[in-house]
């Protein structure tokens, strides 16, 4: 049997690197020209005021370049699709014009779709359903354009992980199941099966430690993967990261499920050589053995309050709120410990006794902890997403002062500190 090819080419220029990528692995070989092509890019989030799209985002030149490929090569029906994070309002649009994205319809006719404003189908997954992007469903080949990065729930993020932006919103959350049948890892590495993704091109211009959302660690690996062949397109950009698709829930799961190789030598890899490419991208944070915070709250001696560490049950809503929320926390203290506060996430987190407050962190924990005889005292932030003006008053009224321009504040110097580097170029994240 013949192996999945994977192309992997040095980023230089983008037209010519990603053009030479999809020759190697001859990357639109079913396509015709009459198709009604997707691109999905990962557009997951920004930030508007303070914007680090390195290593999160996939870069508009990645995708100006695949554009001006299938103009070239005479495509005319080609959408650009994705269902960006709702805070709480869809951001769809937005993005687009903040990243250059105008200037394809203009020169292109490329049509710029946010899912969240269109219209999705229930999809039956078996013993699950999943609402899918009609866009999606309905189109002759999917070009999927993830980004290189590393997620501190399901170790990376690549191709497979990029479709979960096709799901609306209630599904996304139904993928960080409770039960582990519905965990993370065994969801939404479904959803690739009823889709017509034709093309992966994984966007490593950046590559991203402690992924998914954009944290200031991104750095330059400046290279381009690409293959007809999801999986196999994965495998190579997770062995880039070094990590082993057996080590990789996810992948691992889908190995086994389509009966998969999980080694790399059964992949035919042309251009680079991968070995001089191969270096471990951290995808945890550290956390404090006891479970009581991240190692930052013992160095400035902070006592008194336990934030519990995510599990993979906590959705992309309440996971964007998490680095606020432990700034925040971080500021308020003043020297003194904590009145005994303990802070749960996430659908599966249960109180701890020995707390005299409970901060349920969200509609989950909420629910979830309804009748807890440990909670002494709950402090219950009831949103989905919740709300940090909530929490901030909530915790003024137990004596803890909450500064939310703390928030601002660590964005702002986040944006400087990271800028302030070599190669973090924004001209990568516009189209001119
Ligand atoms: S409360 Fe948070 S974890 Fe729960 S569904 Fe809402 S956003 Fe997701």
């Amino acid at each position: 049997m013949s192996k999945p090819v994977v192309s992997v080419v040095k980023f230089h220029d983008p037209y010519k690197t990603v053009k030479e990528a999809l020759d190697l692995c001859d990357g639109l070989r079913d396509f015709r020209s009459d198709n009604k092509i997707l691109i999905k890019p990962n557009l997951v989030g920004h930030d508007f005021d303070y914007p680090l799209p390195f290593g999160m985002i996939t870069t508009s030149a990645v995708v100006h370049a695949l554009v001006r490929i299938l103009a070239e090569e005479g495509f005319k029906n080609i959408t650009i699709g994705e269902a960006p994070l709702m805070i709480p309002e869809t951001i769809g649009q937005r993005m687009y014009r903040a990243l250059g994205y105008e200037r394809l319809k203009e020169r292109y006719g490329v049509e710029l779709v946010d899912f969240n404003e269109e219209k999705f189908v229930p999809v039956n997954f078996g013993s699950f359903k999943l609402s899918l992007a009609r866009r999606a469903l309905e189109a002759d080949r999917i070009i999927n354009v993830p980004v290189l990065k590393t997620h501190n729930q399901c170790k990376v993020s690549l191709g497979i992980k990029n479709l979960k932006g096709c799901l609306d919103r209630k599904s996304k959350q139904f993928c960080h199941g409770k039960e582990m049948e519905f965990d993370l890892d065994r969801t939404f590495n479904h959803i690739i099966e009823k889709l017509p993704v034709a093309l992966t091109v994984i966007d490593g211009v950046f590559v991203l430690p402690r992924g998914p959302a954009s944290n200031g660690y991104a750095y330059r690996k400046d290279l381009i993967i690409a293959s007809r062949d999801t999986y196999a397109c994965d495998l190579v950009g997770a062995e880039i990261m070094d990590y082993r698709v057996k080590d990789v829930p996810h992948l691992r799961y889908f190995a086994e499920r389509h009966g998969r190789s999980m080694d790399l030598d059964d992949v035919e890899v042309r251009g680079e050589d991968i070995e001089k490419h191969r270096e471990y991208v951290e995808y945890d944070f550290d956390w404090l053995p006891d479970d009581t915070g991240p190692k930052g709250f013992a160095k400035r001696g902070i006592s008194g309050l336990a934030v519990r560490k995510w599990d993979s049950s906590l959705c992309t809503g309440c996971s964007m709120l998490y680095n606020p929320m432990l700034v925040i926390l971080m500021a308020a203290y003043t020297g003194q410990p904590f009145p005994g506060v303990e802070v749960i996430t996430g659908k599966r987190m249960q109180a701890s006794p020995g707390f005299e407050k409970t901060v349920l962190f969200g509609k989950c924990p909420t629910v979830s902890n309804k009748n807890n005889p440990n909670i002494k005292q709950a402090i219950k932030i009831k949103g989905c997403p919740p709300d940090l003006n909530e929490l901030a008053g909530a915790m003024s009224d137990i004596g803890v002062n909450i500064d939310l321009k703390q928030v601002d504040s660590f964005r702002s110097y986040m944006y400087q500190k990271t800028m302030a580097q070599e190669g973090y170029d924004m001209d990568l994240y516009a189209i001119k």
